[in-house]
């Protein structure tokens, strides 16, 4: 492809989203990725399946009105990108934060196309949210939050249509909330419309802990791959929801040291490593702030309310917070004191000018839609448990999650390596996503 074509496409996607900054940086990342295989394979250059891709099926966006405690009535907006389903049914997280908006939506839909096909599992892409802010809500408001959500969205869902799950703001009780009004609404207890239901009601064992473990096993066959291992390392994590706490617990389970935090405050330099039963404890429980964890952990936390977790010294960094929260300066920083490896546990975590300086620098970089793949690889697991009425164990989920995040390092190593940019698992990743849906596509005509 021709750098006036590459130049192009991604002028028409500018053209068709104007104003969505978040889905052309997307973009412009898959499709600068995918210069070799339309080179080498013009039949897909042909069908037009960039254009197709970067096009979504069906977009969703709807008004959310809710009552709040002391009986006002508030508007929010919800969306549901339905972006592709030629490997399987639309799956992807719905976030709610106010930042949500139809770009943010769409970039992390698109995203989500080429991670659920690198799984394997026979997952399309999708997302959803809402610029509802759930920080400071009620329980009673966060429900009838959701009841309002899903009295839309019901009718686009189905365990063969549409199958949403947590992201950013939407965890098991959001979950349970959304799954409660759906089987209300629809008079039918249909396990696989949604993942990340609760232990007790469908759920499947290890979902919780999958993205943060898998883009931790990532970040370790990464390091594998050069003689390494996490054992001893000074790991930086940001974030402190479920994907940060989970990847904190594995990377010390592997023997690492994990001496950073953050939310949007500030962050937590634990020197003596992260006490995450405590973390777990003031974020999960009592939804509190690190600057929480830091007062109650004593002498070895340091709260830094400005900054960033990239100016700690560390050999792995594992962005689990949110979009573009590594920046180019943050990269030098991390660059300067000797990264070795970062894994994205976020999606899309590192802005372009970052990943270029990292992996100029020879650091080995694990990009979201690989790294964080553990986590629908599992909804996915669940979606199974649900359809054979089956529920798995901890530790078989465990073994699969392993199996699965090796055979996506593996072929994303092996794909980079057959177009030329051996170690480069941001194409190796776009590339081999990109073929799997495109071949479906050729298959299934226009
Ligand atoms: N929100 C998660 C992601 O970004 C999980 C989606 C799912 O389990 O469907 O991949």
């Amino acid at each position: 492809m021709s750098m006036q074509r590459e130049a192009a496409l991604y002028a028409e996607v500018v053209r068709r989203n104007p104003g969505e900054p978040e889905f052309h940086q997307a973009a412009h990342e898959v499709i600068h990725s995918l210069r070799p295989v339309l080179d080498a394979r013009p039949e897909l250059a042909e069908a037009r399946l960039v254009e197709r891709i970067c096009e979504p099926e069906r977009q969703l966006i709807f008004r959310v009105p809710w009552v709040d405690d002391s009986g006002v009535v508030r508007v929010n907006r919800g969306f549901r990108i339905e972006f592709n389903s030629a490997l399987g049914p639309y799956k992807g997280g719905l976030r709610f934060h106010p930042s949500v908006n139809l770009g943010i939506v769409k970039f992390l839909g698109f995203e989500q196309i080429f991670k659920n096909a690198l799984t394997g599992l026979g997952i399309g892409g999708g997302k959803g949210g809402s610029d509802f802010d759930p920080r400071g809500r009620s329980d009673a408001e966060v429900m009838r939050f959701c009841q309002s959500f899903m009295t839309e969205l019901y009718r686009h869902l189905g365990a063969q249509t549409d199958v949403p799950a947590g992201d950013i703001g939407v965890g098991t009780r959001e979950i349970g909330y959304l799954f409660g009004q759906y089987r209300r609404i629809t008079n039918r207890w249909e396990a696989g419309v949604l993942t990340g239901k609760g232990l007790g009601w469908g759920g499947s064992a290890g979902r919780p802990q999958a993205t943060g473990y898998g883009a931790v096993l990532f970040a370790a066959e990464m390091l594998r791959r050069r003689g390494e291992d996490l054992h001893g390392q000074q790991v930086l994590v940001s974030g402190s929801g479920n994907v940060a706490v989970h990847a904190a617990e594995k990377a010390i389970a592997l023997g690492a040291n994990v001496v950073t935090c953050s939310d949007s405050g500030g962050y937590v330099f634990d020197e003596k490593g992260l006490d995450v039963e405590l973390l777990r404890q003031v974020k999960e429980v009592e939804r509190g702030r690190v600057a929480d964890y830091a007062e109650r952990r004593g002498a070895s936390a340091h709260y830094v309310p400005d900054g960033s977790v990239w100016d700690v010294p560390g050999e792995v960094a594992l962005p689990c917070a949110t979009q573009n929260e590594l920046t180019e300066a943050d990269a030098r920083n991390l660059v300067g004191n000797g990264v070795k490896a970062v894994s994205e546990g976020a999606n899309m975590p590192t802005t372009p000018e970052a990943m270029r300086l990292l992996r100029e620098a020879g650091v080995a970089f694990g990009p979201g839609k690989a790294a964080n793949a553990g986590g629908v690889a599992t909804s996915a697991l669940e979606m199974r448990q649900n359809a054979g009425r089956d529920p798995w164990s901890f530790e078989r989920v465990e073994r699969e999650l392993e199996a699965i995040m090796r055979g996506i390092h593996d072929e994303c190593a092996a794909t980079a390596e057959r177009y030329g940019a051996p170690d480069d698992y941001v194409l190796g990743a776009n590339v081999a996503g990109f073929e799997r849906v495109a071949d479906a596509m050729l298959a299934q005509g226009v």
